[in-house]
């Protein structure tokens, strides 16, 4: 049995999707298009994919800005099989497992000042919600429970649950679905095409726009807001890297007006931006900090938040309740997870890879920069840590179409992972990226930005 369905993707000639990719509604996909011509992997290692035929795919993205240290690490695969062979569950209520303490040890040691204690999720999503409804307990536990108001900014990205799109602001993941959390407000995003074009790294421009949180403290009044949450480098709205000075400033105005900051760090953690954490590379400390992703080297489901000690120390001193924070998942420390997060914790030290990622950033913004800048409809590229997004104007094989649709298949021919954003191509290699690497992806970056762009 086949169906028919209606294409809307890149191949308006195949029709039949087969019986066996009915089932699985995959996520943030074209279903439709997808099925009409699947592309698949089915095997990885360090810096590549293979398809099940076995051609080698480049991985330009570390699976989703995640695969840090590169696929299928023996050291991590082993901890994972051991793990599961000797512990394969703990209730996560009212019980523990000696690994999940030693990880949350590690991750506090690697984040920068007081914060020192981590609550652990399952993923990016869940870590962002955890965190926001952390700030609202926090305040109720300080007697201040009038402080509920979460403000976010336009084109923030915090997962998929229903406290970070409401305080995300990217506006497809939030139409289609109802009134959504009452009580955010946003900040304006802080890009600029002009007076940022083609910026290495930090942008000089725009640190003045965290400002306009002094404008929502007083539309609204610092004793109805809990709390601001913006990721350091807007990620999945494609590469919109804080403004220099942008985040000390938010945390002033944090700081004079009593509000929580709270840095998504689901991409910016470990490694990404050349440090352990963002937080670290900007000087600037955040009251709670949401991690993911790389902290098992995505070998296995994992987030969490990381506390500082004033907000830990809300939950510690109040009245003797029950449990202090009425929160937590069937699997918050899983030990597959917590045994991956321990080897994977091992490996970035002993390879060096947050101080590689560092060492390698110059030389990767001028292999993008100096490859692909002036090429004909490029508009823009934006760059920082090991990662960069470069805005193409139209595609001559889809106007007027979305990068996805013209770009997806010209990548896979092409033998490269990468994802695209709107009109946007995103680049995150795996911090064990070479030069030879970062010369590669460019020089595939540049083929198909040939072969398909339009000049603006
Ligand atoms: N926050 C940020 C900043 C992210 O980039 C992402 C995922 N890209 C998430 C949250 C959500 O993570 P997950 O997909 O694991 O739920």
């Amino acid at each position: 049995k086949t169906s028919a369905l209606r294409v809307v993707g890149d191949d308006a000639s195949s029709t039949a999707i087969p019986n066996d990719l009915q089932a699985f509604w995959m996520p943030f996909t074209a279903n439709r298009s997808f099925k009409a011509r699947p592309r698949m992997v089915a095997r990885a290692k360090d810096m590549y994919y293979f398809t099940p035929e076995g051609k080698p795919i480049l991985d330009a993205t570390a699976g989703l800005w995640c695969s840090n240290a590169g696929h299928n690490r023996d050291p991590i695969v082993q901890a994972i099989q051991k793990q599961a062979a000797e512990l394969d569950f703990s209730p996560s209520f009212q019980f523990g497992h000696p690994k999940a303490f030693e990880l949350a040890s590690r991750i506090a040691a690697l984040a920068p000042n007081d914060l020192d204690h981590v609550f652990f999720c399952n993923s990016g999503s869940e870590a962002a919600d955890t965190a926001l409804k952390m700030a609202m307990a926090y305040w109720n536990a300080r007697g201040k429970g009038a402080k509920t108001r979460l403000i976010g900014r336009e084109r923030g990205y915090h997962g998929v649950g229903f406290g970070g799109i409401s305080v995300g602001g990217i506006v497809p993941n939030r139409r289609f679905f109802g009134a959504l959390l009452a009580g955010t407000d946003h900040l304006p995003h802080t890009y600029d095409r002009e007076k940022q074009a083609f910026s290495k790294g930090e942008p000089e421009w725009g640190a003045h726009l965290a400002d306009e949180l002094e404008r929502i403290v007083a539309l609204h009044d610092a004793a109805t807001i809990a709390a601001v949450m913006v990721e350091p480098m807007a990620g999945s709205t494609g590469v919109l890297p804080a403004p220099k000075g942008y985040l000390k400033r938010l945390r002033e105005i944090c700081d004079k007006h009593d509000i929580l900051l709270i840095f998504d760090e689901v991409i910016t953690g470990f490694g990404r931006l050349g440090a352990p954490f963002a937080s670290e590379r900007y000087g600037v400390t955040p009251d709670l900090l949401t991690f993911a992703k790389g902290v098992t080297n995505a070998a296995a489901p994992m987030g969490g938040v990381i506390a500082r000690k004033h907000i830990h120390d809300a939950f510690m001193t109040g009245p003797d309740h029950i449990v202090e924070l009425f929160h937590g998942y069937t699997y918050s420390a899983h030990p597959l997870a917590c045994a991956a997060g321990l080897a994977t914790l091992d490996l970035y030290r002993d390879e060096g890879l947050f101080e590689k990622s560092k060492a390698m950033e110059p030389i990767w913004a001028d292999a993008v920069f100096d490859g692909l800048k002036d090429k004909p409809g490029v508009l823009d590229i934006r760059q920082v840590g090991l990662t960069a997004a470069i805005d193409i104007a139209s595609w001559k094989d889809a106007p007027g179409k979305r990068a996805f649709v013209a770009m997806d298949k010209a990548f896979h021919d092409e033998g490269m992972m990468i994802r695209t954003s709107g009109d946007c191509l995103v680049v995150t290699p795996p911090l064990i990226m070479s030069e030879s690497d970062a010369g590669q992806i460019v020089e595939k970056l540049a083929r198909v930005i040939d072969a398909t762009a339009m000049p603006a």
